[in-house]
């Protein structure tokens, strides 16, 4: 039944703050003009909505904002109930003087997660491995459009951090280990909120982002917290100033390049170049001097969860010093009496100044404003469809089948065929809960039928309805073709994961006897169902083909998609895949980089590269195309080894991708397009066999310029596939 919505008496109409035809600058010169100092420290503040006393401290403490922390629900856990709760805490902002409207915000970081019935996405180190900015950036639009239509206008989301160490607990909320990487699926940015200047945050399908966090949380230095060395999570990031900056600070000038409202800071701290830690909430150089100054960061910076009470000294200490750094607005999430006198006190004996509680507010209700929160507070019911559409669910299908990396394919043995006599077991092969992972109804996620969703049994029995399943593998095995044997990770959240059940980056005893009862007995493909890699090299001999499935989501049904060669395998490892946990961490560039996969492996199957040949040839059919030059690249050395696997594969893509950048930065048109061409060719030609190109003495203009470019590509691919040979 739609919802009806609540009444609003609007006693402040006719001020011009309230007039949605002037600019958003005028509007908040006008606002903050009007505002008490308690109402300016109201806006900073942020509580959670469990903790509020009672409703009408919203109005009382004059609050900016509230939050839902994970796994904080309605009951019933309805999209129509997420709606309906909120609306009535902006009934309350809308009673106050100067109704200003609360923003509330979620973690929906793979989906509108908390909510029952919503498209849960495959958590972002799935999106990692799919090298599709274009996928995650739509995958952003439906996290928008869901959160959006139950009322809320905010995520804490995307995680930019950069995954050092894959036994950090959030390792999977990571697109990869790589800067680049996670710079290139910063997309999902765009698909939130929209055109960088904020122009479209108002409309029905965009929610504010908020980057997170703010900086270094996935380089924390790993040591026992028994043995009084450094916590993975939340601890301390020891960096040079050239690792802060390449790793660690450069995928937030692209999300603050993209327009990102909100930044968080980390829990964790900084040490730089061997200095003393400084804890990253009262980090002023990198908040007010990097953040905000140098990167030129104009939305808010929220805190994380009590974040601020970690800092030295007591509360009304942390609050000036965090403050004073550069943050805007507080999760206080409990402490908000305390917090808002503390704060008022700070301002009143001028440890706080004036300037800098305006410069917060302005901030704050400049993102409002631009949310056009003051125009529609309200959730807008003819949306609520949207949560859990088929449209919905079928953009997560597809990431969860391009998130899958296949590994290893002894034999060809992937894809099955459909007339297979399929065997299925293992924990994660029928656990809806365990495929989402963390952040998923609760904050820790949980095991079983959760939410709405195939599993990846459901979605294998859609292609073979007769499949045996038996988890244990205690059915009979005799008269099967193939095992299909899903392992991995139970779901976790924050902290150091999985270990409380007896494992961590090692398969769990009973997934062990699995592999080795379903692969000693027939041919078999184990999928690894995970936060991070599984350590897999003593089983590795007995399976026949391995697949990184990561937390696909809902949509179980995208895994058996490349299983059964519906569609083909694409991913690609998004981190280095270790032989063994002692060789954590471990990334690409290592000095002794010696993992089981290298960052970037990634095989398909035979269909797959065939089809690819046939692209590349007819792509260079089409002259002037960038992509067909990379992809020409890639379709000799394939041709020329007769073989299309890892490092081969890998230097393809890495063409495509590199000539897709030129692309971009060239904007594709008229010659601009043969700079593309040059620069991909270049930069294959020089990073790959160190073989520089002759630099061209004009554009490209004629055909017989291309072939000679040609020619020299060809010189490059025969260097390339000679230095593969030796190798
Ligand atoms: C997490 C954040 C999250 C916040 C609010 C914290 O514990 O570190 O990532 O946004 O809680 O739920």
């Amino acid at each position: 039944s739609p919802q009806t919505k609540p009444v609003v008496v609007i006693d402040a109409h006719d001020l011009p703050y309230l007039n949605p035809k002037l600019p958003v600058q005028k509007r908040v010169d006008d606002l903050l003009a009007r505002m008490t100092l308690a109402e300016k420290v109201g806006q900073m503040t942020q509580a959670e909505r469990n903790a509020l006393k009672s409703r009408s401290d919203i109005a009382t403490y004059a609050l900016g904002s509230l939050l839902s922390g994970g796994g904080s629900v309605p009951t019933p856990n309805t999209p129509a109930s997420w709606a309906a709760m909120i609306d009535n805490f902006q009934l309350s902002a809308q009673a106050t003087r100067l109704q200003i409207p609360l923003i509330y915000g979620v973690d929906a970081v793979h989906g509108h997660n908390n909510v029952i019935g919503a498209t849960i996405l495959p958590h972002n180190i799935g999106l990692g491995s799919t090298r599709d900015p274009d996928l995650a950036r739509r995958t952003g639009e439906v996290t928008a459009t869901e959160v959006r239509a139950t009322g809320v206008p905010w995520d804490f989301a995307p995680c930019v951090c950069v995954v050092r160490d894959d036994r950090w607990g959030r390792a999977y909320e990571g697109y990869g280990e790589d800067p680049a990487l996670v710079n290139s699926m910063s997309t999902v940015i765009t698909g939130m909120q929209g055109k960088a200047d904020g122009s479209q945050l108002k409309n029905k399908d965009r929610v504010l982002a908020s980057a997170k966090h703010y900086a270094g949380d996935g380089g924390t230095a790993y040591g026992s917290a028994t043995t009084g060395g450094y916590k993975l999570d939340q601890g301390i990031t020891k960096v040079t100033r050239e690792e802060l900056e390449r790793l660690h600070l450069a995928p937030f000038q692209t999300a603050v390049d993209l327009g990102v409202g909100t930044v968080m800071p980390s829990f964790s701290s900084m040490s730089i170049d061997g200095a003393t830690p400084v804890k990253m909430h009262g980090n002023d150089e990198l908040i007010n001097g990097v953040l905000k100054q140098r990167m030129g960061f104009d939305g808010f910076v929220i805190s994380d969860w009590a974040a601020i009470d970690q800092l030295p000294g007591d509360y009304v200490s942390d609050i000036r010093t965090s403050i004073n750094a550069g943050l805007d607005m507080i999760m206080v999430p409990s402490r908000y009496v305390e917090f808002t006198q503390g704060l008022t006190n700070e301002i009143g004996a001028g440890r706080v100044t004036v300037a800098r509680v305006d410069d917060a507010v302005r901030r704050i209700l400049g993102e409002k404003f631009k949310l056009g929160l003051f125009e529609n507070p309200y959730s807008d019911p003819t949306q609520l469809n949207t949560v859990g559409s088929a449209k919905h669910r079928a953009v997560g299908r597809e990431a969860a089948a391009k998130s899958q990396v296949l590994l290893k394919n002894e034999g060809n043995l992937l894809p099955l065929a459909s007339t297979s006599k399929v065997y299925v077991a293992g924990s994660n092969a029928n656990d809806l809960g365990n495929q989402l992972g963390g952040w998923s109804i609760t904050w820790q996620g949980k095991s079983g039928p959760t939410t709405t969703g195939t599993t990846i049994l459901d979605g294998i029995k859609q292609v073979v309805p007769t499949a045996t399943f038996s988890a244990d593998a205690t059915a009979p095995l005799e008269g099967h073709d193939v095992g299909v044997v899903v392992v991995g990770e139970r779901p976790y959240a924050e902290g150091v994961g999985d270990v409380g059940n007896g494992h961590d980056q090692v398969l769990a005893p009973a997934d062990k006897a699995a592999v080795d009862k379903v692969c000693g007995a027939m041919k078999c493909v184990v999928l690894t169902v995970s936060g991070r890699p599984q350590v897999v090299a003593d089983q590795l001999g007995k399976i026949n083909a391995l697949v990184a499935s990561w937390l696909p989501g809902t949509e179980g049904a995208g895994v058996a998609d490349v299983l059964f060669g519906k569609k083909p395998f694409s991913g690609r490892l998004p981190v280095s895949w270790p032989k063994s946990e002692a060789q954590e961490p471990i990334n690409v560039g290592d000095a002794s980089y010696d993992p089981q996969y290298p960052y970037g492996w990634g095989l398909t199957t035979q269909a797959a590269a065939r089809q690819k040949l046939t692209d590349a040839r007819n792509a260079l059919l089409r002259k002037h195309d960038a992509y067909a030059l990379a992809a020409a690249v890639a379709a000799e050395i394939a041709l020329q080894t007769k073989d299309w696997s890892g490092p081969k594969a890998i230097i393809a893509l890495a063409a495509l991708e590199q000539s897709a950048k030129y692309l971009e930065r060239t904007k594709v048109d008229g010659f601009a397009e043969d700079d593309a061409v040059v620069g991909a060719a270049r930069w294959i030609a020089q990073n790959k066999i160190g073989q520089n190109l002759t630099e061209p003495t004009s554009k490209l203009t004629s055909d017989s310029e291309h072939l000679a470019l040609s020619g020299q590509l060809h010189t490059a691919v025969t260097k390339l596939t000679a230095a593969f040979k030796t190798k």
